[in-house]
């Protein structure tokens, strides 16, 4: 039996803060309600705080091109970013990756700052917006009013479940500056289907080529560690080569070195370090060719 203090749907962004402020680490922050939901029923059982649902705050929600970002709101379904055309033509990674994503019921409900929030190493959305180099808005208040402050997507990933967002924050948006141009980016999600299954494995990888030489490389893995994350020495291998064969095997193996997968129920970590080299090296070869 779940118990709860206080249910609010706050219809501004001062006021849901003002609750989260008031609650603190007893408030519960409620989006699509897709994880948090199965979470209420398990480990949050015995919650007695705040349950804030945020869905009626205004301006959480699409994607807008402003100034030389794009931002989007932390509401702005799966369904929203697959069906957005902005995403479309400027973040074809980030709408690609929407189509593996759950099912459409899911997609529906789930949010970008729930996927985010909730910190999963597979959350599917994480692998491309660490591509994008994308960065998170966190709200709190600062006496009466709202204030923000902007986290690297890297730098918000603390641990399995765990971020950066302290008690008092929620998360407003997504923010994503626009790609160097000639920019292509690639991801593939390892499971055992299609879709409607987490993760064993993500890797995703983008740069552009320029007189034959990769430039702008960046290189994001899932589920092979304890947060979503970039890979530094895969980007270094790649950088100023060409996107060949030799190339891709020795990125690949910069990233399995970097890898630290777990052993659990649905795959070994031997099985994780194989499927990242293997999608590494087929991924690298499929961005190079354009
Ligand atoms: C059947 C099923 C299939 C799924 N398949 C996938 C999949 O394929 N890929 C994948 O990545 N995930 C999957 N998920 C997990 C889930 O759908 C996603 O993580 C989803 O994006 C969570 O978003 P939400 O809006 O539902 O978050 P919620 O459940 O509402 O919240 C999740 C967490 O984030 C917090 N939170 C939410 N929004 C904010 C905010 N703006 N600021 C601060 N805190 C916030 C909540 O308090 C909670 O702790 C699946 C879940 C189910 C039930």
């Amino acid at each position: 039996m779940v118990r709860i203090e206080c249910y609010s749907a706050p219809t501004s962004l001062r006021e849901a803060l003002q609750l989260l402020a008031k609650y603190g680490d007893r408030a519960r922050v409620l989006a699509g309600g897709t994880d948090l939901v199965l979470r209420l029923e398990g480990v949050d059982r015995d919650l007695e705080g705040a349950l804030v649902n945020i869905k009626q705050v205004p301006g959480l929600v699409g994607v807008r091109a402003v100034d030389d970002v794009y931002r989007i709101g932390a509401l702005t379904t799966v369904t929203e970013l697959r069906e957005d055309p902005v995403v479309a033509e400027h973040m074809p990674v980030l709408a690609d990756i929407c189509d593996h994503f759950a099912s459409g019921q899911i997609r529906n409900a789930a949010t970008i700052g729930g996927n985010l929030v909730n910190a999963s190493p597979a959350a599917d959305l994480a692998v491309p917006l660490l591509l994008l180099d994308a960065r998170v808005r966190l709200a709190s208040l600062e006496g009466d009013q709202p204030r923000e402050r902007e986290l690297s997507l890297g730098d918000f990933f603390r641990g399995p479940g765990v971020t950066a967002l302290e008690a008092g924050e929620l998360l407003t948006a997504v923010v994503v500056p626009r790609p160097p141009p000639g920019f292509r980016a690639r991801m593939r999600k390892a499971g055992t289907r299609p879709a409607m299954d987490i993760s064993i494995v993500s890797v995703g990888v983008g740069f552009c080529v320029d007189g034959g030489l990769i430039r702008d490389a960046r290189v994001a893995l899932g589920a092979t560690a304890p947060t979503p994350l970039r890979c530094p020495a895969a980007e270094k291998t790649l950088e100023g080569r060409p996107p060949d064969a030799a190339t891709a095997r020795a990125a690949a193996q910069s990233a399995v070195e970097a890898a630290r997968p777990i052993d659990d129920v649905r795959a070994s970590a031997w099985y994780r370090r194989h499927l990242v080299r293997v999608h590494l090296e087929r991924e690298v070869l499929h961005v190079g060719r354009g």
